[in-house]
């Protein structure tokens, strides 16, 4: 029994930041620029300010928690990346020879701009730069900014591959109006319902799932079986790594901060967030699930990212939802 649920979403605070540059177009499919024996070696310049050190600590220690990559202070072989505080939040895109350069002042010292740009120092490209990318999202080359166009150049199929689906949340997607060269949409999603999720720069488990089999972290002889899209866990065989909303050995456990039941008439509810966090620097998801009958469950995720400008955040998100059709 399929239940279809029509949701009715409003997300406050959204507002994004964008500074973000890369030099150059690569992916993973050449080899040569994934990191060695899957270790990323990096340096913190001496003028690198301590909140941007603080966020990409932060940022490498997430990383290493959900993938196999290590990140390691030190000159490695020779081929490393100097950490230093700039006007951009940039990175070269994969391992290049020799020293390379993330540029990470204060400005971009958020976790969710570090996962970014480490994403591209390990190759990682632009979401919105993958050859596939006009079935999901249309580029308007003539609103942007003419110097920052290279970030929406489409990779084609000889030179890159996607592991895993498109995702409009992805950490490496932009949000509709990044780079304008006025007030109009740069991107614009072919689904409109993902106009003001774009761009958020949360870590998704799509993101971590691309870097996991980019750098050839899946468990090779896995003895389970993970429910609900989940799939063994690099770091532990035996335990399954869980699409958010679901936990447990093998995610068959939904894991909502907040469930409600699904109604025939629409009906407003309101969610409050978990309690605001001090620093401003970061985000917060949840995820809720809605019940129908028969076990069915749809899963709902509000993303909310925080900016060191705003004085006043709510900490409330309503929506409204209803049963609306039984197949
Ligand atoms: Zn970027």
């Amino acid at each position: 029994m399929l239940i279809k649920l029509f949701l009715y979403l409003i997300i406050v605070n959204f507002s994004v930041s964008e500074n973000i540059r890369e030099k150059r177009q690569v992916s993973l499919k050449r080899r040569e620029y994934v990191w060695t024996n899957k270790i990323l070696y990096y340096k913190f310049n001496a003028n690198l300010p301590e909140v941007s050190k603080t966020s990409m600590l932060k940022a490498m220690q997430l990383m290493t928690k959900e993938t196999c990559v290590k990140f390691e202070n030190g000159q490695g072989d020779g081929n490393y990346v100097n950490i230093m505080n700039g006007n951009a939040c940039s990175s070269a895109l994969g391992k290049n020879n020799g020293v390379q350069t993330l540029s990470f002042g204060k400005y971009c010292a958020t976790t969710s701009t570090a996962v970014h740009e480490l994403m591209h120092a390990l190759g990682i490209n632009h979401e919105m730069c993958r050859f596939d990318r006009d079935d999901y999202v249309t580029v308007i080359e003539s609103n942007i900014l003419e110097y920052l166009k290279y970030n929406f150049v489409k990779l084609t199929s000889s030179n890159s591959y996607n592991p895993v689906p498109f995702e409009y949340g992805s950490v490496m997607m932009y949000a509709p109006k990044a780079f304008a060269n006025g007030s109009h949409e740069t991107i614009i999603p072919k689904d409109n319902d993902y106009y003001y999720t774009m761009g958020f720069q949360l870590t998704s488990f799509l993101d971590y799932k691309r870097l996991n089999i980019a750098y050839d972290c899946m468990c090779k002889n896995a003895t389970i079986t993970c429910k609900n899209g989940g799939y063994p866990h690099p770091n532990n065989c035996n335990k399954c790594f869980c699409p958010d909303g679901f936990s447990g050995q093998l995610c068959g456990t939904i894991d909502a901060y907040q469930t409600f039941a699904s109604t025939m008439v629409w009906t407003t509810r309101t969610i409050v967030s978990k309690s605001p966090q001090t620093d401003y620097t970061d985000y917060t998801i949840i995820t809720v699930a809605l019940t129908g009958q028969a076990d069915n469950v749809v899963l709902i995720q509000l993303s909310e990212k925080r900016l060191k400008h705003q004085k006043t955040i709510r900490h409330s998100f309503d929506f409204m939802c209803k049963l609306d059709i039984i197949i």
